[in-house]
Formats: structure tokens, C-alpha cells, sequence
């Protein structure tokens, strides 16, 4: 498969309904915040958001949701070569790829705390290149804080009726502890969870290293006091160890899940961009204190120079928000459908 150019119609501007009222498929693309293959032998195109895949060709009414379910879409058209939506077309697609509200009981995500590394004194990591001749520099405190200022923006206008909480909203320097006290302190509702997202980026001595990846806390690392006697309603300490136990595995297995979901996020927005690192596992301090679902994001490395210039450009950090904003979508749908 390739990729179809977005050309769309070049006059109008982005989210621009043409003359007749339909638009073009850089706005369906946009507007569901998916990616979008073309095979062009057979002319049918898949926006592919990272779980939820949705296939159609112009002309048909009939489209295809996860190669399953079918849905009845009108007004998908080739017009002078490009493809057209009808307004309602657009948001047929977008009804698919959003969210159904949470049910009434059952499991919730109360709560989403975005993490963004570094600040203030500590820059984090620094790319330095020589591009032209010219000093060339990047830190990754001010990148994790531009992506994650973009990816709570997409979360509060998704999840109006939940908590989106920022670690640091600028420049500020927040030592470790100062976050996952802040993420252990936001207040959710009885059978709520809050997920925990840190936003970094990566250096590397070897300067063609390149790509993202996601971690998420290791099993042989067990968080202490997650039931407590008083949570719990119980004396004693060996049925505490053992609830305490069983809770944090349940933790590490909605961490991982969590991670799989913002990696295949990830890898349908900037896939075609960069290396897809995988998942990987360790007890970084953020991570293990939190005692919630929690992972981070490394999302490039700014110690390669295509990968720093990709990390300078905002359009690239749209793109990454826009990822790791699918994969935590995509897990919430997961977690609050569970039994
Ligand atoms: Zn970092």
C-alpha cells in the first residue's frame, strides 16, 4: 500500500467546505485524527487510528469498520481527481472513530495526568547539531511541554467531564517525588482510576538512534500501600500483602495495555516518520510511585539530527500529541467496556 497524497483541493483552506459543501479528505483525516492508506489498484482508502481501522472506496455507500462491521456512508466521491466528503460523510466517520460514553457502573477513568519531563533548571536532554554551518539546538524540556500541552488540549475537548491534570504547565522545575505526589493526590470517585502519561525525549551516543517508544514499570518492582487497612477494611497484614499484591499486578497489566494502545497510536501518526522502539520495561522512579496505570513516552531522539529537526518542527509535534491521544483514547474505550 501507499500513501495518497493530500493534495485535496489546493484553493481551499484546511476545513474548508468546498462550494458544493463537501470536503476533502485532508479534513476527514484531521477531523478523525487518523492516518490514512490508499491502495490505488483498487481504490480503497483505510483511516487507521491505531486500533479501530475503517475502509471505503468512492462511489460505495457501504463502509467497512475493524473488517467487520458494516456501516452505510453516502456521499464519498472522486471529483477531478481528488475525493470528496459530504458533510454528513465526515461525521458518520468521526461518530465511528469517537468514544462511547462510559457506562453508568463498572470500571472508569476519572482522571488523566499528563507528565511533561524536566523544566525549569533541568533541560533534560539537549540535541546540539551543525546544520549550514549554524549551531543548531533543541532541549527536551521544551518539547515534552509543547506535545503535552497539545495532548491535553485533545483530551479536554474529548473528556469534558473528567479531570485533565499537567504536572507543569511551563517552565518549571518539579523534582520527581513533586509529580507522582501531585498524579497520587488528584481526587477520583470510588472505582475511578487515573492514568499517568510522562512525556520525554531521547539521547542517545550513537546518533543515528532514532524513534519512539513506550515503557511502563517492571512486575519484579511491587508498589507498597496501594490497599490499605482502611481502603481494604481489613486487619490482617498477610491478606493486606496479598490485596496490595493482586492490585499491583492488575497495575502492571492496565500499564501495559496502556502502552501497547499509545504505541500503535504513535505508530499510525509518525510511523512512516521514524523507528517504532517497541515497549520496554523498567522502574523509572516516576513510574513506580504512581499508583495508577502509568507509562512514558520517549518520542524521538534529539541527538539525531533528521529526528531533532522532525522534534523542531510543530506540525511533527501534532502529530505525536495527536498518537499518544489515540492510544489513551483507545485504552479508555478498552478499560471502561471491560466487565
Ligand atoms: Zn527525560
Amino acid at each position: 500500500m501507499v500513501l495518497f497524497g493530500l493534495s485535496g483541493v489546493a484553493a481551499l483552506e484546511a476545513g474548508e467546505a468546498g462550494e458544493d459543501g463537501s470536503y476533502d479528505l485532508d479534513h476527514v483525516v484531521q477531523e478523525t485524527g487518523t492516518r490514512l492508506q490508499w491502495d490505488p489498484y483498487r481504490e480503497i482508502g483505510t483511516l487507521w487510528n491505531g486500533s479501530t481501522s475503517v475502509r471505503f472506496r468512492p462511489g460505495s455507500s457501504v463502509v467497512l469498520e475493524d473488517y467487520r462491521t458494516e456501516h452505510r456512508i453516502a456521499g464519498i466521491e472522486r471529483h477531478n481527481g481528488s475525493l470528496r466528503f459530504s458533510a454528513e460523510a465526515v461525521e458518520s466517520f468521526k461518530s465511528i472513530f469517537a468514544m462511547p460514553d462510559p457506562p453508568e457502573d463498572g470500571p472508569r477513568v476519572g482522571a488523566i495526568f499528563v507528565d511533561p519531563g524536566h523544566g525549569g533548571k533541568d533541560p533534560g536532554t539537549i540535541g546540539r547539531h551543525e546544520i549550514d554551518g549554524e549551531l543548531f539546538q533543541i532541549r527536551e524540556k521544551d518539547i515534552v511541554l509543547g506535545i503535552s500541552h497539545k495532548l491535553v488540549g485533545l483530551l479536554e475537548q474529548r473528556y469534558r467531564d473528567r479531570e485533565i491534570v499537567m504536572s507543569r504547565k511551563d517552565d518549571t522545575y518539579l523534582t520527581l517525588e513533586e509529580r507522582t505526589e501531585a498524579a497520587n493526590s488528584v481526587s477520583i470517585r470510588e472505582g475511578e482510576v487515573i492514568l499517568f502519561v510522562s512525556v520525554h525525549a531521547n539521547a542517545s551516543l550513537n546518533s543515528r538512534a532514532s524513534g519512539f517508544e513506550v515503557w511502563y514499570l517492571s512486575p519484579e518492582v511491587p508498589r507498597d500501600g496501594l490497599v490499605t487497612q482502611a481502603s481494604a477494611g481489613v486487619n490482617d497484614p498477610q491478606l493486606l500483602s496479598l490485596l496490595n499484591t493482586i492490585r499491583d499486578e492488575e497495575l502492571t497489566i492496565e500499564s501495559i495495555l496502556l502502552a501497547q494502545s499509545v504505541l500503535r497510536g504513535l505508530d499510525a501518526t509518525v510511523g512512516e516518520f521514524t523507528d517504532n522502539r517497541g515497549i520496554k520495561k523498567e522502574s523509572w522512579y516516576v513510574v513506580r510511585e504512581a499508583k495508577m496505570p502509568s507509562i512514558l513516552v520517549e518520542v524521538g531522539f534529539v541527538t539525531n539530527e533528521e529526528e531533532a529537526l522532525l522534534l523542531a518542527d510543530d506540525e511533527y509535534l501534532n502529530k505525536l500529541a495527536r498518537g499518544i491521544y489515540n492510544g489513551v483514547n483507545n485504552f479508555v474505550k478498552d478499560f471502561e467496556r471491560r466487565e
